[in-house]
Formats: structure tokens, C-alpha cells, sequence
């Protein structure tokens, strides 16, 4: 497992797979995803998640398929209470990928221009990770909350279950 901690190195360097020289076929990857990885987003609502996402890339010299298959577990205080909450963010992405003059980053499909080498996920794993969100991440009950907290945030409520940033949806329709 190479580190991603090496001074001097890119810190997103591990979500970048080099396709020049690959051989036409299958190649899988596994790409480790924590806490440390959301630190380089400053506009990541995501701060505390940890899995993996599992990466295929149908390589050709032509075109490529890039599958991505997420699964992370994320920490998340309630909106209402604070309590510590889990959810899953699961989510799969398959994306065809040609050459072309310029690169177009669409949302399921790529077009890299010559001077390309490699396909950085980095971002699209911040993308899914965000789009694999829960809409409200509160206790599903309010009976289910943390009692004594909520008296202390009771004014609180309306703005703690606003829905997702609707920037995160304008995303997938770049
Ligand atoms: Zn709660």
C-alpha cells in the first residue's frame, strides 16, 4: 500500500491512474477513501468517512469504460441533537471515456484531449460521495434523539434539516 503522506508528494496522487503503456483490457484498482482525503476539500460537507472505492478501467487504445463502485461509511452528527450518525454512501458510476481535441469532463462521459496521461478520480469520488448522501441526515424519529440536546437546540430546528447543498445536484449536470 503506498503511502499517501510522503513530503512533497501530490496528497491525491493515489487517485490518479496513469493509462499511457496500460495494456488493453481490464485493470482494477482500489482506491482507500478517510478522513484525511476529505482535508483537501474545503468545500467537502462530507468530514468523517472511511471505505473504499473499487475502480475497473476497460483500457483501449481508442476508448475506455471506467467503472467506480463506492462504498463508504460516514459519521455525521444529527442535525437535531449532535448524536453521532452512520449511513452508508453507496453509489456506482460507469463512465465512457474517448480522445478528442480538447477535454470535456461530462458526467457520464469523458473526452481527453491529447495532452492527457491520466485520469484523476479525485474529484468524482468527492462527487459521489456527496451525491450518495442521505437528503436529511437527522435521527429518522425525533423520539430517537438525544432528548436532553434537543432543548438546548430546539430554535435551531429549522436550519439544522435544510436539504442538501443544491450545488451538489448542479454538479451531475455539467
Ligand atoms: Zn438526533
Amino acid at each position: 500500500m503506498p503511502s499517501r503522506n510522503l513530503e512533497g508528494m501530490d496528497p491525491l496522487a493515489f487517485y490518479k491512474i496513469p493509462f499511457m503503456g496500460l495494456k488493453a483490457g481490464k485493470h482494477e484498482f482500489q482506491m482507500d477513501v478517510d478522513q484525511e482525503f476529505f482535508t483537501h476539500f474545503p468545500e467537502s460537507e462530507i468530514e468523517d468517512a472511511k471505505g473504499v472505492v473499487d475502480v475497473v478501467l476497460d483500457y483501449s487504445e481508442t476508448n475506455m469504460v471506467l467503472k467506480m463502485n463506492m462504498n463508504l461509511n460516514w459519521k455525521v452528527p444529527c442535525g437535531r441533537c449532535l448524536e453521532e450518525l452512520n449511513y452508508d454512501l453507496q453509489r456506482e458510476e460507469q463512465i465512457a471515456i474517448q480522445y478528442g481535441e480538447e477535454t470535456v469532463i461530462g458526467e457520464d462521459l469523458w473526452t481527453l484531449g491529447k495532452n492527457e496521461i491520466e485520469l484523476d478520480l479525485a474529484q468524482t469520488v468527492l462527487e459521489m460521495a456527496h451525491l450518495a448522501r442521505p437528503t436529511h441526515q437527522v435521527h429518522e424519529n425525533e423520539s430517537d434523539c438525544d432528548q436532553k440536546m434537543l432543548g438546548y437546540f430546539r430554535t435551531d430546528k429549522e436550519e439544522s434539516e435544510r436539504p442538501i447543498d443544491p450545488r451538489w445536484d448542479a454538479l451531475k449536470n455539467l
